[in-house]
């Protein structure tokens, strides 16, 4: 047998398209959009290597469009939640037993066909599936993708060269086996990466897992589906379903096989999930690994020393980009009243310039946010805070549904540094901003520690180094992704591994060796080259 040890390549970030007016790229991305919102495809599930099709078929439609029709997808039932655990357990020997250099490889191409050939599908069904525009598509279906498969690739062979001491006389060993059992990966509609990620993640380390995705993601769930068999991953280690989530769930929490629960989404399922392997814990051959990153209310903190139009910048990209359906999105804001008019000037000047529309334009900026319930909710808070005294909307506040899901960015400020809008996860394109007397600087960093149940991200902007340093330490539990002088979105797999504590979930942080240690059991080897003879220890004479 040949043997050696394979150095796996260097992982990079993929780097982003420009889609600059007259570039290839955007032609090629324009043409393979049309193409595919004029084309209407009926999506299977997939389980165990076959498609699967049922008689309960159900429209998909952009959100930015949603009198067009794109698709269908075929809806399942617990039967078919039960068929995709039954064909992840039987495909999970022989993908357990697989070399990791073979499970590398498979990511590793996967991550080479998606920066290829893939690039456009992924990007453009992410546009119509999820209403992001080119810029927002290319750094999470392309580029954050690509960097997932890559970067997790190499974390798996830092884990396995993670080694114990052997003394004289003794070789000590540590091996990194799959979890007994198959992973559930829960994933939600905002992030076509995150989606494949939660799937990718336990399958590259040797797992086996079925995959519920959120339905307003199907119609890209689909390519990346595609992009896992032109990749190679066997059939029946990712198998993916579509029934609703607590059917699933009451197939999938009541299994004795469950071996582990990959969750991105809101916090309050997130919760409920807990409780379901809680209640069932005693059915389960092994406690059953859970990560779940959740929501955010993430916030910009300026001191008086910033520059009003720097924040006012990180403050309109990192919440209004993707329609602020980020959970890592700025959502609240604290500016100190002595600059508190430059900055809302700027923010009013960046906000007015926005244009709003369908991703098909590439001028538009702020795209739909996903669906109907999303828009109400999101309206909702609006409307609220227009009839409250202790708050006014300074830019926005305007809605429509004719055509798509349209919510104007909206800035409302408030006197009330507890009011309704600063604390609560909107998920929309709503800021809060709450202005501070300067002198209260101390008091005003308790506040946003204290505001919300969530940790996700967070922002201090300051030029005064003390200010930065003090912000720091007196923010160090309330952000899990914490940025200085700049905005608190965009995290970059292998730069700023991501994820956040509190409410916000189990702080594993995706696109790091973190995360991968969870969808591994180890086992410690000790063996003796020449064991005892005689019991009698020297102490005993
Ligand atoms: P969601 O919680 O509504 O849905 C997530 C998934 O859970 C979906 O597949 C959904 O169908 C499923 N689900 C919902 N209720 C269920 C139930 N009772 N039983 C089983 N499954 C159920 O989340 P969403 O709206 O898709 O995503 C937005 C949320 O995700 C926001 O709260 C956002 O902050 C969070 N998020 C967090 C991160 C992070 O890294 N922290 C990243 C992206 C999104």
């Amino acid at each position: 047998m040949s043997n050696a040890f394979f150095e796996v390549p260097v992982a990079f970030n993929e780097p982003v398209t420009s889609f600059a007016p007259g570039t290839p790229e955007r032609e090629s991305l324009q043409a393979t959009y049309k193409k595919m919102y004029n084309e209407v495809v009926d999506i299977p599930m997939f389980i165990g290597g076959k498609e699967v099709f049922t008689d309960n078929k159900r429209d998909i439609h952009p959100p930015h469009d949603f009198k067009h029709k794109i698709g269908t997808y075929n809806a399942g039932t617990k039967a078919h939640v039960q068929q995709a655990i039954d064909s992840a357990l039987e495909a999970r020997e022989k993908w357990a037993n697989m070399s990791w250099q073979s499970r590398a490889a498979i990511f590793l191409k996967a991550a080479d066909l998606l920066a290829g050939p893939f690039r456009d599908r992924v990007n453009a069904s992410t546009m119509l599936a999820q209403s992001k525009n080119a810029m927002q598509a290319e750094i999470d279906a392309a580029c954050e993708l690509a960097d997932f498969f890559r970067f997790n690739v190499q974390y798996m062979t830092d884990i396995y060269h993670n080694q114990p001491e052997s003394a004289p006389g003794i070789w000590n060993r540590l091996e990194y086996r799959p979890l007994e059992g198959f992973v559930f990966a829960l994933t939600p509609f905002n992030f076509t990466s995150i989606a494949a990620n939660l799937c990718a993640a336990p399958a590259l380390m040797g797992n086996v897992v079925v995959w519920k995705p959120s339905n307003t993601q199907i119609y890209s769930a689909w390519t990346l589906v595609e992009l896992f068999r032109a990749a190679g991953v066997p059939d029946g280690v990712i198998n993916i379903v579509y029934v609703d989530g607590p059917d699933a769930g009451d197939v999938i929490f009541n299994h004795p096989e469950l071996a582990g629960l990959h969750f991105t989404g809101s916090t309050g399922v997130f919760r409920h999930l807990w409780k379901e392997i809680g209640v069932n814990i005693a059915k389960y051959r092994s406690y059953p690994r859970i990560v779940g990153e959740t929501g955010g209310k993430d916030f910009v903190v300026m001191h008086n020393s910033a520059d009003a139009l720097e924040v006012a910048t990180g403050l309109t990209r990192g919440a209004f980009e993707f329609q602020g359906q980020k959970c890592s999105a700025a959502s609240r804001a604290y500016i100190p009243a002595s600059k508190w008019e430059e900055v809302k000037a700027h923010v009013i000047a960046q906000v007015s310039d926005f244009k709003i529309g369908s991703p098909e334009d590439f001028s538009n900026f702020i795209n739909a946010v996903i669906d109907r319930k999303s828009f109400d909710k999101i309206a909702g808070y609006i409307d609220f805070a227009k009839s409250q005294n202790d708050a006014e909307i300074i830019a926005g506040g305007n809605y429509d549904d004719s055509k798509g899901y349209f919510i104007e960015p909206t800035v409302i400020v408030t006197t009330n540094p507890k009011f309704k809008t600063i604390c609560e996860e909107i998920f929309g394109p709503v800021l809060t901003i709450y202005v501070y007397e300067d002198n209260t600087w101390e008091e005003m960093l308790k506040l946003v520690d204290s505001t919300s149940e969530y940790a996700l991200t967070g922002a201090i902007f300051s030029l005064d180094r003390y200010a930065a340093e003090y912000a720091t330490k007196a923010l160090e539990n309330a952000a899990g992704n914490f940025y200085i002088n700049d905005k608190p979105t965009g995290a970059v797999v292998g730069q700023q591994p991501f994820g956040g504590a509190r409410g916000s979930g189990t702080n594993d942080k995706a696109g790091s060796y973190m995360n991968l240690l969870r969808w591994v059991n180890a086992r410690t080897i000790k063996e003796t080259f020449v064991p005892a003879k005689d019991y009698k220890y020297p102490f005993l004479g």
